[in-house]
């Protein structure tokens, strides 16, 4: 079997979040952590991910690592690749969205793609080229302080301007609302006057399945995840993927649980609240870790003591003014290292204490996490919410099951949800 759609994302919870709109189809989905060796012969799915964690590095790690995984993709078939970014375009006048998108383009032999972040069911929408975050512009939602990428525009072109050399052109959402055939014709017409890049407006699921429809032969799409909801569907129709009603993947597991919390984003802290009020809860703080082994070693100790099937949540979760505190004292980078390396070395703890069942809150502590349970491999199961799905995978021949919240995804009683679920 070959890839029929070949994507990448730039971070890990994204790449979940898209493997996860991906599903709803009911095709397979692979996810990767990391792009696999060249050499690795395990066959594909018609739609794989591949997670990268390159949002905020140097420009041209960047394209390098994309440029990789787009190598990979290719040599198992995919012809066309799908560029998934946030939903808040997180990205600074540098990059990275424009500079991949451009080294991808070039790979492919493309000389158009559309930019396209809005997620409506999650309150994400693009009206006359300016993005919304509910019913604030980008510039006035909390990504406005964001400590890595600041949006202080909430204009799609003019953020992507100074990120890519080719010229960048819009499509309004009166044009967006006559369908996929005009939006074909208009995206033609652009081109032909050389534009290379083009924001489309969004404001509906509607509205993106018209887009997908008009963009479903480009080599490259890129946008958030909610635009590739329809692209399985449209593929199927072309006879690029079998037409599937397999059931969405739920091993069985152990119920043996954890919820491992490093994010500290308005929603994280609600449902860390939520949880702790019910379950063993312990709290990581970044100064004393960074002090020496014995916080940690009372943290290992503390777990070892749990019943494995008992609810529990370990945190590093803390209120703006204590990470502010923290991040003084360390610096942001060790602040967020020590407690990456914490939440690390207790989920493989977790892991050989029996349990099976992980769900873990933030983006960079996803990473942190999935890395340290030697994981490069999921199956890609059913979503707790929006955007973030169960995930499966094997270590040590066992399977077991974790999903990666990003920040603000997910409702006040996300953890307690998730676990349900799994019954
Ligand atoms: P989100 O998805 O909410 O952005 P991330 O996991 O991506 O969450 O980022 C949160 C970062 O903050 C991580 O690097 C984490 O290690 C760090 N962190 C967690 N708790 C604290 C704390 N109490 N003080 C300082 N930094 C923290």
């Amino acid at each position: 079997m070959s890839i029929a759609l070949g994507c990448i994302a730039d971070d890990f919870t994204g790449a979940s979040d898209l493997a996860a709109i991906l599903a709803r189809s009911g095709h397979k989905v692979g996810l990767r952590i990391g792009v696999p060796p060249a050499n690795e012969d395990s066959p594909p799915s018609p739609f794989e991910v591949i997670a990268l964690k390159c949002r905020t590095e140097p420009v041209d790690d960047a394209v390098t690592a994309t440029k990789k995984a787009a190598n990979w993709l290719m040599a198992r078939g995919a012809g066309q690749l799908y560029w998934k970014y946030c939903s808040t375009f997180d990205s600074t006048p540098d990059g990275n969205i424009g500079p991949v998108s451009e080294a991808l383009m070039a790979r492919l032999g493309a000389d158009q793609t559309i930019y396209c972040p809005a997620f409506p069911e999650n309150g994400r929408s693009i009206y006359m080229g300016n993005l919304y975050v509910g019913d604030v512009p980008l510039d006035e939602s909390p990504m406005r302080d964001h400590p890595l990428t600041p949006m202080r525009d909430a204009n799609l072109m003019r953020l992507l301007a100074p990120q890519v050399a080719g010229k960048v052109g819009h499509i309004a959402w009166p044009d967006i609302a006559k369908g996929g055939a005009y939006i074909a014709g208009r995206l033609r017409a652009l081109a032909d006057s050389g534009v290379a890049h083009v924001v489309p407006d969004a404001i509906s699921q509607a509205d993106l399945a018209a887009i997908s429809e008009a963009v479903q032969d480009f080599k490259l799409i890129t946008g958030g995840s909610a635009l590739a909801l329809d692209l399985p569907r449209l593929l199927a129709a072309k006879g690029s993927v079998a037409a599937t009603d397999a059931d969405i993947i739920s091993p069985a597991t152990t119920d043996g649980n954890i919820v491992l919390s490093g994010s500290c984003s308005a929603m994280t802290r609600a449902q860390v609240a939520d949880y702790s009020a019910d379950a063993a809860a312990y709290r990581l703080d970044p100064l004393t870790l960074a002090d020496g082994p014995d916080a940690l070693d009372q943290a290992r100790q503390w777990l070892a003591e749990q019943d494995p099937s008992a609810p529990k949540i370990i945190y590093a979760t803390a209120e703006p003014a204590d990470v502010a505190a923290a991040q003084e004292k360390l610096g942001r980078d060790k602040a967020g290292q020590v407690v990456e390396d914490a939440l690390a070395t207790l989920a493989r703890d977790a892991f050989g204490h029996g349990v099976r069942r992980f769900v873990v809150a933030g983006g960079e502590t996803s990473g942190a996490v999935t890395q340290a349970l030697a994981t490069d491999r999921l199956g890609v199961g059913r979503e707790i919410a929006p955007g973030v799905p169960w995930c499966f995978a094997e270590r040590d021949g066992q399977t077991f099951a974790i999903t990666l919240k990003s920040g603000n995804f997910g409702t006040e009683d996300f953890f307690t949800r998730a676990l349900k679920m799994l019954g």
